[in-house]
C-alpha cells in the first residue's frame, strides 16, 4: 500500500503501556490528526512513526517498504514540534534552507524554493528578518516552511500550535491545512483541541489510554461517534 501503515504497533516505557496495538493508515496526500487528552500516548505513536521511539510490538510501514532498522534521518519524514526549535542565530532564509543544505540544488534553487516557502506560510518578504524578532505565530510559521523544504514524504506534526493563543491557533490551523494540501504533503498531527483536528484534518483519530477508538472524517465522528468515550471527548456529552 502506498502510504503510511501503522500495523499493530504498541509502545512501552517500562511497565507503562504508552501505544496499546494501534492500527492506521494514511493515504499519499491525506492529514491524520491524532487527537486525544494529555498522556493518551499521541506523541509516543508520533515518535514510533519518526523512528524515535523503539516499537514494542507491531511495524511500521512506508510505500510497503518496512521501516525496522532504518533511522529517523533516512526515513525522509519532517517533523515539527510546539516549540519550532528555530536557530536563533540564522535569519530566517538561512533557518528556511537549512534542510536543503545536503541536497544537490544550485544556490538559485535554493533560493527560489526558500521564497516560495515564505509565500505559502503568509511570511513573503521575511528573508533578512532575525528569528528573536518574529512572533510565535511567525516563528512556527517558518518552522512550518523549513519542515517543508526537503519536501518530506511524510510530515509529523507534534502539537505545532499548542503554545499560541486560541485565537491565533484557529487561524493558524486553517493555514497549516492550506500549507500540506497545496504542497500534497501526506501528514500526521497531534494535538489535544478537537476544533483544531478538525480544521487541519481529512480524518481525525481519536486515542484514549494507548489506543485509537476511532479514525474518521470530522463531520462523520460528530455525526456518528463509535462510542460515548468518543462523543464525550469530542465535547457532545456531558
Ligand atoms: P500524549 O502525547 O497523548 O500526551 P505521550 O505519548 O506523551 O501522550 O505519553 C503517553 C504515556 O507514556 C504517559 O503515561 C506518559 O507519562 C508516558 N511517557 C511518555 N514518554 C515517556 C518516557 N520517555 N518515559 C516514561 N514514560 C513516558
Amino acid at each position: 500500500m502506498a502510504g503510511l501503515e501503522v500495523r499493530d504497533v504498541s509502545v512501552r516505557y517500562g511497565g507503562t503501556t504508552a501505544v496499546d496495538g494501534v492500527t492506521l493508515a494514511v493515504e499519499p496526500g491525506e492529514v491524520v490528526a491524532l487527537l486525544g487528552p494529555s498522556g493518551c500516548g499521541k506523541s509516543s505513536l508520533l515518535r514510533a512513526v519518526a523512528g524515535l521511539e523503539p516499537l514494542a510490538g507491531g511495524r511500521v510501514l512506508y510505500d510497503g517498504a518496512d521501516l525496522a532498522g532504518l533511522p529517523v534521518h533516512k526515513r525522509r519524514f519532517g517533523l515539527m514540534f510546539q516549540d519550532g526549535q528555530l536557530f536563533p542565530h540564522r535569519d530566517v532564509r538561512r533557518n528556511v534552507a537549512y534542510g536543503l543544505e545536503t541536497l544537490p540544488l544550485t544556490r538559485q534553487e535554493r533560493d527560489e524554493r526558500v521564497t516560495a516557502l515564505l509565500d505559502l506560510v503568509g511570511l513573503a518578504g521575511y528573508e533578512q528578518r532575525s528569528v528573536p524578532t518574529l512572533s510565535g505565530g511567525e516563528q512556527q510559521r517558518v518552522a512550518l516552511a523549513r519542515a517543508l523544504a526537503p519536501r518530506p514524504r511524510l510530515l509529523l506534526l507534534d502539537e505545532p500550535l499548542s503554545a499560541l493563543d486560541r485565537q491565533l491557533r484557529e487561524r493558524l490551523a486553517g493555514e497549516v491545512r492550506a500549507a500540506l494540501v497545496e504542497t500534497g504533503t501526506t501528514a500526521v498531527f497531534v494535538t489535544h483541541d478537537h476544533a483544531e483536528a478538525s480544521a487541519v484534518a481529512d480524518r481525525v483519530g481519536v486515542m484514549d489510554q494507548g489506543r485509537l477508538l476511532q479514525v474518521a472524517a470530522p463531520q462523520e465522528l460528530r455525526t456518528a461517534p463509535a462510542s460515548d468515550r468518543v462523543a464525550e471527548f469530542l465535547g457532545l456529552r456531558a
